[in-house]
């Protein structure tokens, strides 16, 4: 079919939910690449990240925001705001609930769906995707499902697992029926909007989350300060910004250990994305106080 054809269809696909229910798990897996970085921590994704699924007959941009949460400091509204305009103009919002947690007891996933609910404002369809399904003991599912197909506020409700990848083509099909009548937005090749300096410092960031697990607090940034083109070779140097002295030499590790073995496992992912070897150097500065400063935030663009 052609991409600009009247029977073609595309749109914007806002995925949202709470903090760590499979968001930029889901992204990836729908587009087939690690464009969105993915840790255990919740609000690793800081910003609004694009995805571009073209399919036969279709396009979805889809388009990865923060978790949405009550913001406690400038970073975290930032990160609301983000979402919000996301879910505001959307033609297709992607719900994501944790089934695991919301079969538990005492859990209220609902409390979680309103607030996405209230900022859709009843303007755009609804798909509410049940994530992480293989952490979850069938029987519980069902009345989970009953719950939601009853509440009335969502068109489809489809039971997945972005780790496993299950369930998704079947989520697509929703998404697409769901799609506006429009050509191509993107050529077709297009996988994301962002350029490839963006990737060097989120892989930076994701491998700083990954091997400093408990040691480094969710309050890192990462900052490219040159991203040179040579002959056959990329120059990449980033800085990684604490907010506390004594983070730094956590970071750096015994003679620069630590701080290179985050620069090894960053380079190897930089290098798959760019498809050519990659000079990666990394600096650690202490900014204190940087998520609540404006100018900082703007730094490092999420303004
Ligand atoms: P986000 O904060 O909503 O973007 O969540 P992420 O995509 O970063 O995922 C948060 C955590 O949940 C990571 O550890 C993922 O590996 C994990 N996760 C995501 N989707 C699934 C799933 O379908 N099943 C399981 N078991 N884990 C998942
Ligand atoms: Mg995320």
């Amino acid at each position: 079919m052609s991409p600009d054809g009247p029977e073609h269809r595309s749109g914007h696909v806002a995925i949202a939910g709470a903090p760590n229910v499979g968001k930029s798990t889901l992204l990836n897996a729908l587009v087939g690449a690690h464009l969105s970085i993915i840790t255990a921590r919740p609000q690793t994704t800081r910003r609004n990240l694009i995805g571009v699924l073209t399919g036969s007959g279709f396009q979805a941009v889809l388009v990865d925001t923060p978790g949405l949460l009550d913001p406690a400091y400038r970073l975290q509204s930032l990160m609301r705001r983000h979402a919000v305009q996301a879910i505001e103009s959307a033609d297709v919002l992607l719900l994501l609930v944790d089934a695991q947690r919301a079969t538990a007891s005492g859990f209220d996933p609902d409390r979680l769906t309103a607030d996405a609910l209230g900022i859709a404002g009843g303007r755009v369809p609804v798909i509410l995707a049940l994530n992480k399904v293989d952490l979850v003991h069938k029987p519980s599912l069902l009345p989970l499902l009953a719950h939601y197909h009853g509440s009335g506020d969502f068109q489809a409700v489809v039971p997945i697992s972005a780790l496993a990848a299950d369930g998704l083509e079947g989520l697509m099909d929703e998404v697409r029926r769901f799609l506006p009548p429009g050509p191509a937005l993107y050529p077709e090749d297009t996988l994301t909007d962002q350029p490839e300096r963006f990737f060097a410092a989120e892989y930076v960031r994701e491998a700083v989350f990954e091997r400093y697990y408990q040691e480094i607090p969710y309050t890192v940034a990462t900052q490219v300060e040159e991203f040179r083109r040579g002959r056959g070779k990329t120059y990449i140097r980033v800085v990684v910004w604490v907010e506390e002295e004594r983070h730094r030499p956590i970071l750096l590790g015994k003679g620069g250990r630590g701080v290179k073995a985050v620069g090894r496992a960053a380079r190897e992912r930089i290098e798959a994305l760019l498809e050519e070897p990659v000079y990666l150097e990394i600096f650690v500065k202490v900014v204190p106080g940087w998520r609540e400063q404006d100018g900082r935030l703007r730094e490092l663009d999420l303004f």
